[in-house]
């Protein structure tokens, strides 16, 4: 039976690392603030920020809701992040996905000040990940966290076989320039790739975000391999399940994530812990 890697967990143990950084800048004069730009009223979005609110608020951090109407134009939605951009008390910035129609999301990307990122979603950022420059920070944080869980359970990145299945922006490629720069051979592998089992058969760290529940089967997976499960998707019966058959998966992997208990809690970790490096960078 493969080694759970207990997201949860781990999730704890760097969220009181960032709680006493939280308190070390507190007591130089540095209140780490985070806000988040919500625009219309997407119900997953005000439960997911409203998660982040609470543990941010547990560990420190002011964290506040900039509640827009649906009918909020770019042209506004840019004047406010501008603001939010110039001043000084707001350390981390980001803007909640889903937007609406009219609100070309490649554009507030790029308008976020790449030293106020929190997403690490601007393209500045990404290109200085991608170039593996020092400057290599903030980054997106499902791939950050998953190098975090990755390191902690000691699993070797250099000379490893990674794959990847799915190319988002926010966790496919990111996944890729992270594990590329640490130096492991990586394929990403998406929905026109043929075969593309013969890739996840190879794989001695295999990381799947699809949204295609149960998408990779124990079958799909080398003996021994490390698999984690960005997937998020409801069942029939509303339980929450991942990209991976977890049942036919953990007989086969060598260490594996649970959904949920996994990649989620360290999302949150993980942009937290960045929101308060960004207030620290900010000095
Ligand atoms: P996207 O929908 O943006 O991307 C999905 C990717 O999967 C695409 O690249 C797509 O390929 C690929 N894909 C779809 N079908 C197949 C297939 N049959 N075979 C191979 N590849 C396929 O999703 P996200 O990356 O945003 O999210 C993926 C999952 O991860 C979702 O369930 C989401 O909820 C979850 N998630 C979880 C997070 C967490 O913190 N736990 C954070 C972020 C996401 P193509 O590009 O060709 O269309």
């Amino acid at each position: 039976m493969a080694e759970l890697i207990d997201g949860k967990q781990l999730a704890k143990t760097i969220n009181a690392r960032t709680q006493q950084a939280v308190t070390q800048l507190k007591a130089q004069g540095i209140s780490p603030k985070l806000i988040v730009i919500i625009v219309g009223d997407d119900q997953a979005s005000q439960i997911y920020v409203r998660n982040k609110h609470r543990k941010a608020k547990q560990l420190g951090i002011i964290s506040e809701t900039r509640q827009l109407p649906e009918e909020t134009s770019q042209a506004e939605l840019l004047e406010i992040i501008d603001q939010y951009n110039h001043d000084d008390t707001v350390h981390g910035l980001m803007v909640q996905s889903p937007l609406p129609p009219q609100i070309d999301e490649d554009a507030i990307t790029r308008a976020i000040s790449p030293a106020k990122d929190a997403d690490g979603f601007n393209p500045v950022n990404v290109g200085n990940l991608y170039s593996n420059s020092p400057l290599n920070f903030p980054v997106s944080c499902t791939p950050k966290g998953i190098m975090t869980m990755l390191a902690a359970y000691q699993v070797k990145l250099a000379g490893a076989n990674a794959v990847i299945v799915g190319r988002s922006n926010i966790v496919g490629r990111p996944m890729a320039a992270l594990l590329l720069n640490a130096s492991a051979t990586v394929t990403v592998v998406h929905s026109h790739t043929k075969n593309m089992q013969a890739y996840t058969r190879e794989a001695d760290i295999l990381i799947v975000a699809t949204g295609i529940a149960h998408l990779i089967k124990g079958e799909d997976i080398k003996p021994g391999a490390t698999v984690i499960d960005v997937g998020m998707n409801r069942d029939e019966d509303g339980k929450l399940t991942g990209d991976v058959d977890f049942d036919s998966a953990e007989s086969v992997a060598g260490k594996i994530t649970p959904v949920p208990g996994g990649v989620g809690p360290m999302t949150i970790a993980t942009l937290l812990q960045q929101t308060v490096e960004l207030a620290k960078w900010s000095e």
